[in-house]
């Protein structure tokens, strides 16, 4: 579905987004993924694509709380793959306190990676999109694009922005095949949801099973943790030519959460 077609997903060394990089490499993508981690690690996710779906991929370690860096990652990736067709924009972090004791660096630090890096990269991606009246820009967002809980002043206010770029970046491609999408997950088991625990335990006075039962899971209604293998599923989708029309939309995929 997607052969010829080059897929750079941001954050990918972990959780959603090395799942989306592996769903898009298993559709045929050539794939740039990025994020932090051990080196040898990520060399075994890299070449790991590479062999399980027989694509290129390549690693850049942009760090994207930094403009340049991310403008350069898709520079990297045009030159070296020919294209970025497919642009997920998923890197994201998470800072749990309340807003009197917010560190003022948390907050820039979580808008720079969560929000900005996004514009970033669009704005650097868009010319080769436009030239080829083909694209795609998908943007993991978050219940928290919807909906807000307390004590994560920067996060919530990070991806209510998501959802304003994903509309404004789909009305600037719309005559020229690019479309523009926000998923919103609620709780997926990663990385970002365990480190999250013990401040959510220390900001709350809770005991780990109370936040895993009475915060995380308490918001929703099916009381099961969404996987990244569906989070990647609905990515794949939104990518592929059956998608064309839907554009501009902040898709929810968290087990009932916002409905309520
Ligand atoms: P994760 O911690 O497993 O992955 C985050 C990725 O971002 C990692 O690859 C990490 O190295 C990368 N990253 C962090 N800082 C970076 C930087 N400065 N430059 C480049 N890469 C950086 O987390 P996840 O749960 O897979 O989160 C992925 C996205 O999904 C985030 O945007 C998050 O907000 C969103 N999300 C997660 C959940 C959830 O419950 N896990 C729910 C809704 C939305």
């Amino acid at each position: 579905m997607l052969k010829g077609k080059v897929a750079l997903v941001t954050g990918s060394t972990s959780g959603i987004g090395l799942a989306i990089a592996r769903g898009m490499a298993a559709q045929g993508a050539d794939i740039c993924i990025n994020g932090f981690g051990d080196a040898a690690a990520i060399e075994k996710e890299r070449s790991g694509i590479e062999s399980d779906f027989g694509v290129k991929c390549i690693y850049d370690g942009a760090d994207l709380s930094k403009g340049p860096d991310a403008e350069a990652m898709i520079a990297n990736t045009i030159k070296t793959l020919g294209s970025v067709d497919v642009l997920v924009n998923n890197a994201g972090i998470q800072f749990v306190s309340p807003i009197e004791d917010f560190p003022p660096e948390k907050w820039d630090q979580i808008i720079a990676i969560n929000l900005s890096s996004a514009f970033h990269t669009t704005r650097a991606a868009f010319a080769n999109m436009k030239a080829k009246k083909w694209g795609r820009v998908i943007n993991t967002a978050s219940a928290h694009a919807l909906v807000a809980s307390p004590f994560k002043s920067a996060y919530v206010s990070a991806k209510h922005g998501i959802a304003g770029l994903t509309k404004t970046v789909a009305l600037e491609g719309a005559t020229f095949g690019i479309t523009a999408n926000a998923i919103c997950p609620g709780y997926v088991w990663t990385p970002l949801v365990e480190k999250q625990i013990p401040d959510t335990m220390a900001a709350r006075g809770l005991t780990r099973e109370q936040v895993i039962n009475d915060v995380l899971l308490d918001a929703q209604p099916t009381k099961q943790f969404v996987t990244v293998e569906e989070i990647a599923s609905l990515a794949v989708y939104l990518a592929g030519d059956m998608a064309k029309s839907i554009t501009g939309s902040v898709i929810s995929i968290d087990g009932g959460w916002t409905a309520e």
